[in-house]
């Protein structure tokens, strides 16, 4: 296999705010993977985030060490030795490995004629609705966001800052019928968290995403004996390990390629959820539409899903899943099946 990568600027309709932010939120650079095989392209997209220790920098170095493994490969099939190579050659970067992982499936694909999901032996139709999600801003430019998403049955708040109260309000007078879910991204104590879920439950709020910093422990499962509301991990539940961990701290975890390492891995992860009676939900970054659709291939085995990453774009690269006001429909073309939108 031939290895080709670049960077991907990619910019959110909306300046992308949430509680814990390191960067500006205004462009968001990823990584584009071309695995070439047998007159194939297999497709794949790293989503690094500095929160996990990853850049657009360290997904390059992280698959120029990969390369001579990847290029000695002779053909896609042997995946799952493969990426346990990479793991065994470099620890952590799991967006770069996540890239790999996508453009390995979608040349497995190409190469047998059949999506990924029907590969797996799941039915797209069970998919489930995904949240189209709302960034932290000040009221006027929530409000905004508010009318463009009004034909949103399911929302994702992000919440974490000085209005949060006022927000919801907001949210509720907007789209009364809405389901609700929020995410603090770490940004409440654990008796404001306590607090904020009892007040949550009068706004049709489904359940909080990581109302914590991820290493509060103690928090959690003094939280947990309490919330009004179902409690999903996201920071606190990056990868396999990880999921035995959440376990008894909170009701579910989000599960995003880019955190796991891929589909492969995310596949592990779901079934170790599911043994210790969690919730899974599947989410992503800011991503293009190769990411979000390779995250989409595996929605039909989860609860929730928040794969909006290409619908909150300006401009999306690429064509590949279609999110109609928060239904997923997959394409039905060979791999991942995304391609570069024409000009
Ligand atoms: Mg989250």
């Amino acid at each position: 296999m031939k290895l080709g990568y670049e960077t991907l600027d990619l910019y959110p309709r909306h300046t992308f705010t949430i509680s814990r932010q390191e960067e500006t939120g205004e462009v968001f650079r990823n990584v584009l993977v071309r695995l070439e095989h047998d007159g194939l392209t297999g497709w794949g997209e790293a989503a690094p985030d500095i929160y996990y220790g990853e850049n657009w920098l360290t997904v390059g170095a992280a698959l120029e060490t990969f390369r001579p493994l990847l290029e000695r490969e002779k053909d896609p099939w042997g995946a799952e030795n493969l990426m346990m190579e990479l793991d065994r050659c470099l620890s952590g970067n799991w967006s770069a490995k996540a890239a790999v992982d996508m453009a390995l499936y979608d040349l497995q694909g190409k190469l047998c004629g059949r999506p990924v999901y029907e590969m797996l032996g799941l039915d797209p139709d069970a998919a489930p609705l995904s949240s189209f999600t709302i960034g932290i801003d000040r009221l006027e430019v929530v409000a905004e966001k508010l009318r463009e998403a009004a034909a949103c049955p399911m929302l994702k708040i992000k919440l974490g800052g000085p209005e949060d109260l006022e927000i919801m309000e907001a949210v509720h007078r907007a789209n009364p019928e809405a389901v609700v879910r929020v995410d603090a991204n770490t940004g409440w104590t654990p008796h404001l968290a306590l607090e904020m879920t009892e007040k949550l439950v009068d706004y049709n709020v489904e359940f909080v995403e990581q109302p914590l910093p991820e290493g509060d422990r103690d928090g959690m499962r003094w939280l947990k004996a309490r919330s009004w509301l179902p409690l999903i991990a996201d920071e606190s539940c990056r990868r396999l390990e990880d999921v035995p961990r959440a376990a008894g701290l909170f009701d579910g975890i989000n599960i995003k390629l880019a955190k796991s390492g891929g589909i492969r891995h995310a596949l592990k992860m779901i079934h170790t959820a599911r043994a210790l009676g969690m919730k899974v939900m599947l989410g992503c970054m800011i991503e293009s539409s190769i990411g979000i659709t390779a995250a989409a291939q595996i929605s039909p085995l989860v609860d929730y899903a928040d794969l909006d990453g290409a619908a909150l774009l300006a401009d999306d690269p690429f064509r590949g899943m279609e999110f109609a006001s928060g239904r997923l429909s997959l394409p039905s073309s060979p791999g991942l099946g995304v391609e570069p939108r024409a000009g």
